[in-house]
């Protein structure tokens, strides 16, 4: 079953048995990680990096840029995690489409509110989605590294 909702819970280290509809943030390794939104149970761990995902939190509602695009699995899902909610990505109504635009521009204000460099950020997002496959076998190294270090810290 798709799940379309997810409760970021944060920890020191990403357990090893994850329950579906949470998004686990570890600051301390900069790593977030959930169970494929599609009911796979397959684990995907997002390494939060300049050049891999970028996490941004908002009281209690996490978004996830860029998309999760798990083509190394089976199950090939892609899909979004924007303010907590799971966005499919060819599966989505005009309605949610519209809705994910709102949520957008709330979550744009708010950020500018906060931060004045928002061009950055942009560009960041820019650079994340190209990087993405290139970065992705580094990404698997810097993942088992820090699961390394996490069994020996
Ligand atoms: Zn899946």
């Amino acid at each position: 079953m798709k799940i379309i909702n997810i409760t970021p819970q944060f920890v020191e280290f990403i357990p090893s048995t994850l329950q579906d509809g949470v998004l686990y943030i570890s600051h301390k390794y900069a790593t977030a990680a959930h169970k494929c939104c599609c009911g796979c149970g397959i684990k995907i761990v997002t390494p939060i990096t300049p050049t891999d995902w970028r996490l941004t939190v908002s009281g209690d509602t996490v978004t996830l840029y860029p998309s999760i695009g798990n083509w190394n699995h089976p199950c090939q899902s892609h899909y979004w995690i924007r303010g907590n909610c799971v966005i499919w990505a060819g599966s989505m109504t005009q309605q949610q489409i519209n809705r994910g635009r709102e949520r957008d521009r709330a979550f744009k204000k708010n950020y500018y509110k906060k931060f004045n460099n928002t061009e950055t950020v942009i560009q960041t997002t820019e650079t994340s989605l190209n990087n993405t496959q290139n970065s992705s076998q580094k990404s698997i190294w810097s993942t088992f590294k820090l699961w390394l270090k996490s069994m020996f810290d």
